[in-house]
C-alpha cells in the first residue's frame, strides 16, 4: 500500500474515513467493577435472576387496608380502622390485615397479607393527630377520609423487571441509568468492550515539553496534550510517548514504544516536501499512505499499519502538525476509529442546523470546518466564527464549541444562510459567553 511517490492522493473526507474505519475492529471484552465501566459498551446480554420489585410494596407512606373496609369513606363520613402494626422498608409483614384494621406502612415496605390498597397519610387524620402531639407509634386508630380506589398505591412484584427477562442487550452503552439497572439486579461487575490504548507521539526538532524552560527557537509540544485529551474524552486510554526528533534513530525508538498499543497517533511531518525523514521511517517500517484529504484545515494526513513485535498490525494515523489541523483531523478521522474499537454504533458527530453570522469563504474546493461559537437565540441556533481561521491559531479552537461546515462545491456561504454545525461540546461547557 506504499504509494508515497510523487503526489499524494486527494481523497474526500468520506473516502478517508471509510479507509480508516475499514482497518479497525471492535476490541475484545473485559470484566470490570460497575462504576469503572461507565461509557463502555456492554459485551454480554443481561438476563434477570430476580423480580424487581421482589415483593408487592407500597409507593406511598400511608396505611395498608382492605378496600372493602374503606368503601364509601368521605371527609364527612370517615371510616375508622384499628392500627395493628407498623412496617418500614426492609421489614417483612408480621400481621394479616383483617376487616376494620390497618397497618401503618412506609414507602417501599411490602404489603402485608390481607391488604389490597394503601391509603396515603393525606387521606387520613394522621396529620391532625400529629398536630395534637401524638407520636406515630402511639396511633391506635385512624380515620380514612377518602375512598381511594381498589389497589391504589401498590407496586406489584415484578412490575419493573421479571425473573428471566432480558433486561440489557449486548452493544448497549453503559450510562448512569444502565448502571442503576445492573446494580438493581445485584450485579457488581459487568462484561464490557475494553477501551483502546492509543499511543501518542509528537514529532519535530522544534518541540520541547511543557514544564521545561522556554528556549529560543523552540515551541512547546501542545499536540500531545490536546490529542491525548481527545483520546480520553472519546473513551480511549492515551499513552503519551513523548517527542521524536526529525531523525531516524529517534523516530524508530519512539515507534517501538508505541507498537503495543491498539492505535498509534503521530503529529506533524506529513505535509508534502518537508521532513521526509518522518515519512521515510513510517513508510519503511509499515505500510503507509500519505494522503491529501479534501478538507480545511487538516489536508495532509498519513494512514497505514505497522507490524507489532507480537505479530499484530497496529493502525497508524499521522495527524498534521498544525495544532488546529491535528484536532480537526482527530475529530473527523480518529474519533470514529476509537468509537468503532469501543463497539459503538453512533459514529457520527452530533450536528445541528444553525444560522451563520459570518461569511465562510472556500477558496479551493475543500470541505471547510470553520471554528464557531454556537448559541441558541430566538428559537434558532446561531454560528458565529471565532475569528482568524489559520490552522496555527489554536485559541480559535479553544473558543469554539462547534465546527461549521462549508461543502466542497460551495465557494462562499453568506451570513444569514443556514449551515450544518458539528458540535464539539454539548452543551457548551465552560465556554465564556
Ligand atoms: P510539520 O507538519 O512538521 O511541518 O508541522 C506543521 C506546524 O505544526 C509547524 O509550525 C510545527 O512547528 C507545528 N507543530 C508540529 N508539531 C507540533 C506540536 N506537537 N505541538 C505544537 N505545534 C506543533
Ligand atoms: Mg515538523
Amino acid at each position: 500500500m506504499n504509494m508515497n511517490d510523487g503526489m499524494p492522493y486527494m481523497l474526500s473526507v468520506e473516502e478517508a474515513q471509510e479507509r480508516i474505519l475499514a482497518m479497525f475492529q471492535t476490541l475484545d471484552s473485559e470484566r470490570k467493577p460497575l462504576l469503572d465501566a461507565l461509557g463502555q459498551v456492554l459485551a454480554e446480554d443481561v438476563v434477570s435472576t430476580l423480580d424487581i420489585p421482589p415483593l408487592t410494596n407500597s409507593s406511598m407512606d400511608g396505611y395498608a387496608v382492605r378496600h372493602e373496609g374503606i368503601d364509601g369513606a368521605t371527609h364527612d363520613f370517615p371510616m375508622e380502622l384499628r392500627v395493628i402494626g407498623y412496617l418500614a422498608a426492609g421489614q417483612l409483614p408480621q400481621q394479616e390485615v383483617l376487616d376494620g384494621t390497618a397497618v401503618r406502612i412506609m414507602t417501599g415496605a411490602p404489603i402485608p397479607p390481607g391488604a389490597d390498597t394503601v391509603v396515603p397519610f393525606e387521606e387520613t387524620d394522621e396529620y391532625e393527630m400529629k398536630a395534637l402531639g401524638i407520636s406515630p407509634l402511639e396511633i391506635t386508630s385512624i380515620k380514612v377520609m377518602k375512598d381511594v380506589s381498589m389497589g391504589a398505591n401498590l407496586r406489584p412484584a415484578g412490575q419493573d423487571i421479571q425473573k428471566g427477562q432480558m433486561v440489557l442487550k449486548k452493544g448497549m452503552l453503559l450510562r448512569p441509568s444502565e448502571m442503576g439497572v445492573l446494580a438493581s439486579l445485584g450485579r457488581d461487575t459487568v462484561e464490557v468492550i475494553r477501551r483502546p490504548v492509543v499511543a501518542v507521539i509528537a514529532t519535530g526538532d522544534e518541540l520541547i515539553e511543557p514544564g521545561e524552560p522556554v528556549s529560543a527557537g523552540k515551541i512547546y509540544n501542545s499536540n500531545s496534550y490536546s490529542v491525548a485529551a481527545a483520546v480520553l474524552r472519546y473513551g480511549g486510554i492515551p499513552r503519551v510517548i513523548g517527542i521524536a526528533g526529525d531523525n531516524l534513530d529517534s523516530m524508530n525508538s519512539k515507534l517501538d514504544e508505541g507498537l503495543t498499543a491498539d492505535m498509534l497517533l503521530t503529529s506533524a511531518g506529513v505535509s508534502r516536501g518537508d521532513y521526509d525523514i518522518v515519512k521515510d521511517v513510517l513508510a519503511s517500517r509499515g505500510e503507509i499512505d500519505f494522503w491529501s484529504v479534501r478538507m480545511r484545515p487538516a489536508k495532509p494526513l498519513a494512514f497505514g499499519v505497522f507490524p507489532s513485535p507480537d505479530g499484530k498490525k497496529v493502525p497508524h494515523i499521522g495527524l498534521p502538525g498544525n495544532p488546529v489541523s491535528a484536532l480537526v483531523a482527530f475529530e473527523e478521522m480518529v474519533r470514529p476509529a476509537i468509537l468503532k474499537m469501543l463497539g459503538r454504533f453512533d459514529l457520527e458527530k452530533p450536528t445541528v442546523r444553525a444560522v451563520l453570522e459570518d461569511d465562510i469563504v472556500n477558496g479551493d474546493e475543500r470541505r471547510v470546518y470553520a471554528r464557531a461559537i454556537i448559541t441558541h437565540r430566538d428559537g434558532r441556533y446561531r454560528a458565529h466564527l471565532t475569528g482568524d481561521q489559520g490552522s496555527g491559531i489554536l485559541t480559535s479552537m479553544a473558543l469554539a464549541n462547534g465546527l461549521a461546515i462549508c461543502p466542497e462545491d460551495v465557494q462562499v456561504m453568506k451570513a444569514g444562510e443556514e449551515v450544518d454545525v458539528q458540535m464539539l461540546d454539548w452543551p457548551a461547557l465552560g465556554l465564556n459567553p
